[in-house]
């Protein structure tokens, strides 16, 4: 018998635990940790509430964990209820499939002032991240500033613009679809330090702006290179320019019939921010592009801003006596071997890019390369004790261990308390996940 553990239930760790599975069959027996009593990660706390069809992947993730040689432990928190060398001591590998939970820092003057959050506050708020359930942004000004060319800045600003029936169907916590409703924003600026053909957005994300009720996207038309030199550009970020090339368009008539405006202010180097204990402006500098590459032109503006978000992508967490690469925000690794037994696979491996299905091919090459070192035998022992000798320090440590079988009565809990037309309303801390599992 092989012994895998993963640590983290996101779509990395899913995906791997589904490789080794096709691998090994009833070889195998696979734990996934997680430190909240709940799976899924990303699918959970990060896709937008709004986009249920992607969360819909989780049924496939749940297809892996009914196997019965796959467990879910969730409630334990890897580095602190049990460490990366005591479960090496019990499994042939570890996989770390943490995710890249943290923001990258922007650090600029004025960082500090209230109502600026990083994205994955604003983004865990209105998903229900017990680590961000009090966040209670004031959404009471009319301009909010939104940092990064990314499709987390596209929800965060099409999460401000939404109308409450926009949100039918949507998985938004309440106390944030509350919050959201009684918003006065009407200006939303998006800056992007370099210019339309180095935006990050995907075109069927960026696309939604034109179809939202109360809210019109606005870009510059001197922003936009001549249309020939879109031919260079690879077809997904054609398309996305062409969006902007359509919102740019939009002739004054039809904005005027929308009380949001969604700005997208290009060429826009953030320096800082500025407010009276809250935020009130950004301090914007102009750049210019030139092969890819901003430089600041020295123009110095302000943009209005009752909120800000940050939204330029993340790294992951170290994790105690675990390699890191603090420059690139991810464990070392080479391909996703860290050290002999220990691996990464995902955003954890890779950093923080591309879809929720390019962590499958991950998954399954983490799989091939812990097969290839058992091979090799770089492993080392075969007769490790894996879930039994976690049962024995989870009991001699009195973890509470939750379990998929307790997941799936938190899930029925959640089902059955949530807003006619939502599919759930989550919990939004861990004690009530704990008891209604109990
Ligand atoms: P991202 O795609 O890497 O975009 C980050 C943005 O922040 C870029 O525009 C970047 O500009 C900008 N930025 C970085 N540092 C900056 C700075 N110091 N000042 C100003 N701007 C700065 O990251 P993300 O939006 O967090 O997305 C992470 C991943 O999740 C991506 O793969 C994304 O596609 C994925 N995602 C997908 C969906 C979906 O499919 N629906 C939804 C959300 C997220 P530069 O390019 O100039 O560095």
């Amino acid at each position: 018998m092989r012994h895998i553990a993963i640590i983290g239930s996101g779509p990395a760790g899913y995906y791997t635990a589904e490789a080794a599975q096709k691998l090994w069959g009833d070889e195998v027996q696979v734990d996934i940790f997680d430190m909240l009593p709940v799976p899924y990660g990303l699918i959970r706390f990060g896709v937008a509430p709004d986009h249920q069809s992607i969360k819909g992947v989780s049924r496939r993730y749940e297809k892996t964990a009914l196997n019965e040689n796959v467990r879910f432990i969730g409630n334990v928190k890897v580095g602190e209820h049990v460490t990366v060398p005591e479960l090496m001591q019990l499994y042939d590998a570890v996989v770390l499939a943490t995710g890249a939970p943290n923001d990258r820092e922007l650090d600029l003057p004025g960082k500090d002032l209230s109502n600026i959050f990083d994205s994955a506050a604003f983004v865990g708020w209105y998903n229900g991240h017990p680590q961000f359930n009090d966040l209670n942004p004031d959404l009471s000004g009319q301009h909010a500033v939104v940092i990064g060319m990314g499709n987390v800045a596209l929800d965060v600003a099409r999460i401000l613009s939404k109308t409450e029936a926009e949100f039918e169907g949507a998985d938004i916590v309440t106390h944030a679809l509350q919050s959201l409703i009684a918003s006065n924003v009407k200006a939303i600026t998006i800056l992007g330090r370099r210019g339309p053909h180095q935006i990050m957005m995907t075109p069927k994300e960026l696309g939604e702006l034109a179809a939202l009720e109360r809210a019109s996207p606005r870009v510059d038309r001197d922003d936009l290179p001549e249309e020939e030199e879109d031919m260079l550009l690879e077809p997904g970020l054609r398309k996305s320019v062409n969006h902007l090339r359509s919102f740019a368009a939009i002739p004054e008539s039809v904005h005027a019939e929308k009380p949001i405006e969604i700005h997208f202010d290009m060429f826009a180097s953030p320096q800082g921010f500025e407010g009276d204990g809250k935020v009130q402006r950004v301090k914007v500098e102009r750049t210019e592009v030139h092969q890819g590459r901003a430089t600041g032109t020295g123009e110095m503006y302000t943009v209005p801003a009752d909120i800000v978000v940050s939204c330029i992508g993340y790294r992951s967490s170290p994790i105690p006596d675990v390699p890191f690469d603090e420059r690139a925000g991810k464990f070392a690794n080479d391909e996703g071997r860290i050290l002999p037994g220990i691996y990464c696979v995902g955003w954890a491996r890779r950093g923080p890019s591309g879809t929720i299905g390019t962590n499958r091919p991950d998954g399954y090459s983490v799989v091939e390369k812990i097969a290839e070192d058992i091979d090799a035998g770089t492993l080392g022992r075969a007769d490790k004790k894996g879930r039994e000798g976690f049962d024995a320090i989870a009991a001699e440590r009195g973890l509470d261990v939750v379990t998929f079988r307790d997941w799936k009565k938190i899930e029925e809990a959640e089902e059955r308390a949530a807003r006619e037309g939502a599919p759930r309303e989550k919990f939004v801390d861990v004690e009530a996940m704990i008891r209604a599992k109990n």
